[in-house]
């Protein structure tokens, strides 16, 4: 019995896309017929029209309910899951992969039960969490890999640096290349993934050092301190390790040219390498620093210069960059815009409403990107890469009915209207060709045309395991 027909949308597959009927029963997609051709009965049926519809949005990188250092004396936390996730059901983007953070003395089975039962019952769409290593690690929390990995969890991530400059309150991000080695060892042999949040420490705690003696503090400077030399020297080294270990590497947020051609250096050699960026490294540089509201774009590492921003827009509408991801670290406004030098600025931002707007304005109607590669970026590739696939991420008979209509005719300047999370939006005065309207997760709509549908106890912890051929080879 079909529950559910969306009618008459432009539908989005890996082969093509072209008006359809997707028929849902229960949770899952049963069929993608030629519109009319479905027997309709009883079930509900949603006018997709004029619409194009994509696969839910899989954004792979998000910081929620997640410690706030940029200043150690009064610490605090982002914004947790029970509010960011509504911004991610409105904005088009059903499942989302956090982090839960291994530290020394902590025991991994036990922080990801922790971190999971923080999310039960809090969050609109599903979820899911990378494994983060850091810090001086015993040698036996790597003996609990495979078992993380058998359980569900099969990617890990690691910081090369520890970002901020080194504080007796931060705790360390960093983890040695040694153990970075020894991780990936085994990963391989397990058939994870290694997640790298790649910059040198060298470079940029000397970094920090230096413009503090010269003087030069002002947050404008940040793209100097965390620097394209930096990302490249970190690319560099940790795809040297993964050639000796066989491991897959995936780096979140390249931020410049040079993290782009590593990558791509590594992938021409057959190397199961992928790369990530976010909108506001392709959207925004570093001039933007300069303006009033200009740290609102700021991530770790930073914001670059246009022809980084040419890079990155080149791998994501033809090849090389696989994801578009937000690195989501929602917090107010307040609190992002309280820092002015490049020791306490307020890393991150609330991008997961904007990110599948921004990529179809941006992406497919100003460059030319492919419907089919709009969902490569935003759904899919995440999904492949991670173990989600094909259960999330695709339009086709037996995944999950995670479906979002487009609506390219809208034509507007987003204000603080269009968005629901935290007190600002780093897209405020945005102009945009094509919004998301409806989300559905599941077979359930959960946001329809700026009305919230769905609950907090929508959202389900995602299984994940990782198809061998693309920890052998770059496959996406
Ligand atoms: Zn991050």
């Amino acid at each position: 019995m079909i529950d559910l027909i969306v009618r008459n949308g432009i539908v989005v597959t890996p082969d093509w896309a072209s008006v359809r009927d997707v028929a849902v029963e229960g949770e899952r997609i049963v069929a993608i017929a030629a519109p009319g051709s479905l027997p309709a009965e009883s079930a509900r049926v949603i006018d997709a029209a004029g619409k194009v519809v994509v696969p839910g949005g899989v954004d792979p990188h998000t910081h929620l309910a997640h410690g706030i250092m940029s200043r150690p004396e009064e610490p605090g936390l982002t914004l947790g899951p029970e509010d960011d996730t509504r911004g991610m059901a409105f904005g088009g983007t059903t499942t989302h992969i956090d982090f839960c953070f291994v530290r020394p003395g902590d025991d991994m089975r036990e922080t990801i039960e922790q971190r999971t039962k923080r999310w039960q019952g809090n969050s609109y769409v599903d979820y899911a969490f990378h494994v983060t290593l850091g810090g001086a690690l015993p040698l036996r929390t790597f003996e609990q890999i495979g078992e993380a990995i058998q359980a569900g969890f099969p990617s890990f991530k690691v910081f090369t640096t520890n970002i901020l400059p080194i504080h007796p309150k931060r705790h360390q991000n960093r983890i040695d290349f040694g153990r970075i080695h020894f991780a990936m060892e085994k990963i391989a042999a397990a058939g994870g993934i290694l997640v790298v949040h790649g910059e040198d420490e060298d470079v940029v705690q000397f970094n920090y050092e230096r413009f503090r003696a010269e003087g030069r503090l002002d947050g404008a400077n940040m793209h100097l301190v965390h620097s394209k030399l930096s990302e490249k020297l970190a690319f560099r080294r940790t795809i040297t390790l993964a050639q000796a270990t066989g491991c897959a590497v995936y780096f979140v947020h390249t931020s410049a040219r040079e993290g782009v051609e590593a990558i791509g250096e590594g992938r021409a050699q057959g190397l199961p390498i992928y790369g990530e960026t976010l909108h506001q490294y392709c959207c925004f540089n570093a001039e933007y620093y300069q303006t009033p509201r200009g740290f609102c774009s700021h991530t770790y590492p930073s914001l670059k210069f246009p022809e980084d921003q040419e890079a990155l827009w080149r791998g994501l509408v033809s090849d090389g960059l696989s994801t578009l991801a937000t690195d989501e670290y929602p917090t107010s406004l307040e609190i992002k815009l309280r820092g002015r030098t490049v020791e306490d600025v307020t890393g991150g931002n609330v991008g997961a409403e904007a990110r599948l707007g921004i990529a179809w304005s941006e992406g497919v109607v100003r460059r030319g990107m492919s419907p089919t590669r709009f969902a490569e970026i935003t759904a899919t590739n995440a999904a492949r890469i991670f173990g989600l696939y094909p259960r999330k991420g695709v339009i086709a008979p037996g995944s999950d009915a995670d479906l979002v209509l487009i609506d390219p005719a809208v034509d507007k300047t987003l204000t603080r209207e269009d968005f629901h999370v935290s007190d600002y939006s780093p897209w405020e005065g945005w102009r945009v060709s094509g919004w998301p309207v409806t989300t559905i997760l599941r077979g359930k709509v959960i946001a329809d045309r700026g009305r919230l549908l769905g609950s907090a106890g929508d959202g389900r912890l995602a299984s994940r395991k990782i198809d061998a051929a693309l920890l052998q080879r770059p496959v996406c």
